[in-house]
């Protein structure tokens, strides 16, 4: 079902909630990465241009239900202000009389940021009660931008919807859902999924999901590990999840029997400790001595995944092919990211999702050159995995065509 969107609102001289993600990272009152701020101006550009009037609510880190002052939206309104080149009023609760009265006093063209909407409790339990507060400060309008928390039922993302007439999707929110939604329900063939990261157990889900939809599917970083040693290779110290052999065996068995592309590295960069300085060695897939960890791809596999993504004519990539934070073991997924751009400039759809997958992306400045970025790491796994996001559900249904 398609869902309304910003677009389909008569916004003007309107008081309208939007729900954003401005989940970015503080310390001493400063923001180190602006990135989540800016992907969702053109929305409250949007906003802006046709005279409503903003009622900004956001999450930021994890205050667990009471008030924090190190994980406060306030520097956030600073730096609003001079991206928007207009005053930004910031509220020091999102709820109660001090926001109410905020919120009646708006003029159009008016901004008003409120304060994290986790230092109550309620936001995350869902709470109703709170949830028709939020609400009651907008004039039945609801704006959507936040995807990176979409996976998560609290009351500003899908409780809030109940008590508004119309609940839309913000521009970004839009994007992605389009990136992503074409790329799985659609996607034009061959379909070549990648993922990395350290936990099996996160991406399960994810596996068995695009083992029915994608045409390969190349799986690296310390996630291969299990799946190797659950088809009995010898992987030394590598980190594996010993709980979730049997699980990977099966879902080796499951691809077997589809004939499958599930594509594992064929060699490892090899060190006995994750560190700098660390001796490294590039041995084949087997060969890993006792003690030692794979830490990152190897050359022959990164060539062979990346000659599988030549191929391709969509790519999704979750997660990274090592431990690329430290330098030496960040060449494979760097490698990856190349291919993906230059798979990119043939015309090819690519998208990149998760956090460590977008900050290897612009470490190695090839972020432009891919198709779409997705901002939700959380929730652009479960759209992955084939789950349907319920701040996505709880949207109004576009009616008619
Ligand atoms: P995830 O949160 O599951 O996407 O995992 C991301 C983390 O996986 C990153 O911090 C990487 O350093 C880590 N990682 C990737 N490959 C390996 C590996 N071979 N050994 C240990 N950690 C890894």
């Amino acid at each position: 079902m398609r869902k309304l969107s910003i677009r389909d609102l008569d916004l003007h001289e309107k008081r309208v909630f939007m729900r954003v993600d401005f989940n970015v990272p503080i310390s001493q009152g400063r923001i180190r990465d602006d990135m989540r701020i800016l992907q969702t101006l053109e929305t409250l550009r949007y906003g802006l241009e046709r005279n409503a009037k903003l009622v900004l609510a956001s999450h930021l880190g994890r205050p667990k239900g009471k008030p924090d002052p190190e994980q406060s939206l306030r520097p956030v309104a600073e730096l609003l202000h001079d991206l928007l080149g207009r005053p930004v009023q910031f509220v020091e609760d999102c709820i109660g009389p001090v926001a109410g009265q905020a919120a009646a006093a708006m003029k159009p063209g008016d901004v008003l940021l409120l304060e994290n909407v986790r230092f109550h409790k309620e936001e995350e339990a869902n709470d109703e009660e709170f949830a028709r507060q939020l609400a009651s400060l907008s004039e039945g309008l609801y704006v959507n931008d936040a995807f990176g928390t979409a996976h998560r039922a609290h009351a500003s993302v899908v409780g809030i919807t109940k008590f508004v007439e119309q609940a839309a999707s913000g521009l970004l929110m839009e994007r992605e859902l389009k990136f992503l939604g074409d790329a799985l329900e659609r996607p034009v063939r061959p379909f070549v999924a990648v993922l990395g990261g350290a936990k099996v157990s996160d991406k399960i889900e994810v596996v068995e999901h695009l083992m029915h939809i994608a045409d390969s599917l190349l799986i690296g970083g310390a996630m291969a590990y299990t799946f190797l040693k659950a088809k009995g290779m010898p992987i030394g110290a590598s980190r594996v999840e010993e709980d979730k052999l049997e699980l990977a065996g099966h879902l080796l068995d499951e691809a077997r029997k589809a004939k499958f592309r599930l594509l594992l590295p064929i060699d490892h960069a090899v060190a006995p400790s994750i560190d700098e300085r660390a001796k490294m060695r590039v041995v084949d897939m087997g060969k890993t001595p006792l003690g030692w960890m794979g830490l990152d791809i190897g050359p022959k596999t990164a060539a062979f995944f990346s000659d599988e993504i030549a191929r391709a004519r969509t790519v999704v990539w979750n997660g990274p092919m090592g431990v690329f934070e430290v330098e030496p073991f960040s060449w494979g997924t760097i490698a990856i990211a190349r291919a993906l751009a230059a798979v990119t400039s043939t015309g090819v759809t690519s998208i990149v999702g998760g956090g460590d997958s977008m900050a290897a992306l612009r470490k190695s400045g090839l972020a432009d050159r891919i198709t779409h970025v997705s901002t939700g790491g959380g929730a652009s796994l479960e759209f992955l995995a084939g789950r349907k996001l319920p701040g996505v559900i709880a949207l109004t249904d576009k009616v008619g065509r």
